[in-house]
């Protein structure tokens, strides 16, 4: 994989970490949880055109660009793990004004089929179930997005329909095993490494 450069847009009130990457090959958008307007202007302002959107997980606060998105790039795909795709337009995953309904995107696709789907810009995608039964990590090269699986200091909460703590603990586990050098943007809040978080994160034990 060529170099990969990436921005982080906090967005929404909960101020969700929508990231963009992007080298030669093309350019992806994960998590657009709102003011589609902004990352917008960002792919404008960098002569971005994006290649699809993922999804680390369906919480309102990850979704609410989507709409936004779609109807400057219609057709454009949106990739999430099919556990987590009922959570599209249920009444319990929106929180109006602020987070209006999202309705099941036009063309929406399983995550897992992702990785090799974008040539150059290739992916793993770690199912960590937890915070949400579909939430995953993806990891391009040495660089892992984290949804609100792990956070610098914390973890995503478990107690929202369809969380897990005994999930949480064994997809801790599993990310704990990657390198240490392993830089990692969570969903919210402050970049880190899982370096740092086995040392110092009380939920993650190696
Ligand atoms: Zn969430
Ligand atoms: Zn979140």
């Amino acid at each position: 994989m060529k170099m990969l450069s990436r921005q982080i847009i906090p967005v929404g009130t909960y101020a969700a970490n929508c990231i963009v990457v992007w080298n030669d090959d093309g350019c992806l958008i994960v998590d657009p949880g709102q003011d589609a307007a902004d990352i917008l202007a960002f792919l404008t302002e960098r002569a971005l055109t994006p290649k699809a959107i993922l999804l680390t997980h369906g919480h309102f606060d990850h979704i609410g660009g989507i709409p936004g998105i779609i109807a400057k790039f219609p057709g454009l795909p949106v990739y999430a793990h099919p556990s987590d795709a009922p959570m599209f337009g249920h009444p319990m995953n929106q929180y109006p004004p602020d987070y209006p309904p999202i309705g099941k995107p036009p063309s929406l696709l399983d995550i897992r089929d992702a990785a090799n789907e974008f040539p150059g810009l290739e992916f793993e995608v770690l199912e960590t179930p937890g915070h949400t039964p579909g939430s995953v990590c993806l990891k391009f090269g040495s660089l892992l997005l984290s949804g609100d699986t792990l956070f610098a200091g914390s973890c995503g909460r478990t107690d929202f329909p369809g969380g897990s703590m005994a999930a949480m603990r064994r997809s801790l586990a599993t990310l704990a095993e990657l390198p240490p050098e392993t830089e990692v943007v969570p969903g919210h809040g402050a970049s880190t490494t899982i370096g740092q978080e086995v040392a110092t994160n009380p939920f993650m034990e190696k």
